[in-house]
């Protein structure tokens, strides 16, 4: 008999009930250091005071009330992120999959609108993840995700992740936009170097196409910039933003310049939840925590800390691990053995990472997370690790 929740998820045998900081505590009271972040989610941790009197302050005043009518936390968050970034103009959503389906809309609209509404082409990247959209896994292409759910929504390419020769090759004055992970995720943490999103980002100059970041999980700190695309010096026309961006309350975002959002007039598109006052409190409250150089300043040490301590682990076990990579607090093991192994054995040691393709383990903590804290999370690593030695 199938399961009352569906059963899309292969879960595992735990569930908790609170949290605080990077530790989850378990129904049992086991308590786990969370590696994890609900996915890249929980940038300020489990239960963080300054966000929890955002969310319950705004709680006690109003939740809800359409974008039928003017709401001024949705006001405010809009302008910080304006202040903080390329954009012009932002929407928001309540999920990065939502964030990549007007992300595609405003590039049709933007070829339409420009009297070439047959310029659809949007060349993509394989091992990207952009959500579980009709459109957004024609995005991405891979058999796993479409498999079973066509026809798709046409106009996608997908090329070789990082292969600026065959983008070179592929990208023509018909091409609407390219749309890409500056660090994939789900992929497998697999960054871009900065020359390369540079040459992108002079290939879609060169021939009108828009380029498209999906910033849904890099952004919002977790490389220590407040944005990854920030590292090669250039911006996209168009950003998907999501995960972090709530510190564990479903808000998404798509940030534009104005010349790509021009043709987003109203009636154009819509959304009944996104940019509610309850997400827009409790988004705003997180711009103002990480979008400080300070704060990111203090990314960054503890990336340098914890990747040392990484490189230590690699050595110690050859037979388990390959090596590092990532940028920021956006870490992942590439693994000899499956990275599901080491979830497991993780859990054991009560400590939560995250598989990812290409053999990858993830490490997406808190932005927050301590010093000593991340000394215990190598401990613990280290010990799960030992515990699939050769
Ligand atoms: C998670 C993710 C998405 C989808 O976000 P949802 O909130 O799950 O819809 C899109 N793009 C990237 C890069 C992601 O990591």
């Amino acid at each position: 008999m199938i399961s009352h929740v569906l059963p899309t998820y292969n879960r595992a045998p735990v569930a908790f009930e609170r949290g605080e900081g990077v530790w989850a505590t378990a129904t049992d009271g086991t308590r786990y250091l969370d590696l994890g972040a609900g996915i890249a989610v929980n940038v300020l941790g489990h239960a963080n005071p300054d966000l929890v009197a955002a969310l319950t302050g705004q709680a006690g005043k109003i939740w809800h009330v359409s974008n039928l009518y003017q709401i001024p936390e949705q006001e405010k968050l809009a302008g910080m992120l304006v202040e903080k970034t390329f954009a012009d103009t932002v929407f928001f959503t309540n999920s990065g999959t939502e964030a990549a389906e007007l992300a595609i809309k405003m590039a049709r609209k933007y070829w339409s609108d420009a009297g070439d509404a047959e310029r659809i082409e949007i060349l993509t990247f394989e091992g990207a993840f952009h959500g579980r959209s009709t459109g957004a896994i024609a995005a991405a292409g891979s058999e796993k995700m479409v498999k079973g759910f066509g026809p798709l929504l046409p106009g996608f390419r997908q090329l070789p992740w990082g292969d600026i020769e065959a983008l070179k090759a592929a990208i023509t004055d018909r091409t609407a936009a390219v749309m890409l992970e500056p660090i994939q995720g789900e992929g497998g943490i697999r960054p871009l170097e900065d020359a390369d999103l540079r040459e992108i980002r002079a290939l879609c100059d060169k021939t009108g196409a828009l380029l498209i970041l999906d910033e849904v999980q890099c952004g919002m700190g977790r490389t220590g910039r407040l944005f990854a695309h920030e590292y090669a010096g250039v911006a996209p026309d168009i950003m998907m933003v999501a995960k972090g961006i709530g510190g564990g309350f479903p808000l998404g975002a798509v940030l534009a310049t104005e010349k790509a959002a021009a043709g987003m007039v109203a009636g154009t598109h819509g959304s009944t939840y996104g940019g509610n006052p309850l997400a827009c409190a409790v988004g705003a409250k997180v711009m103002e925590i990480v979008a400080d150089d300070a704060f990111l300043a203090e990314v960054n040490r503890k990336s340098s800390l914890f990747r040392q301590k990484l490189e230590g682990l690699v050595a110690a076990h050859p037979s388990v691990f390959e090596g590092v990579r990532g940028q920021g607090l956006m870490l992942g093991l590439k693994c000899k053995l499956p990275p599901a192994d080491l979830v497991k054995a993780g859990y054991e040691q009560q400590i939560l990472t995250v598989p990812a393709a290409d053999n990858t383990l993830r490490l997406l903590p808190p932005l927050n997370i301590t010093e000593e804290e991340i000394a215990e999370a190598v401990a613990r690593l280290d010990r799960a690790a030992e515990s699939l030695d050769a």
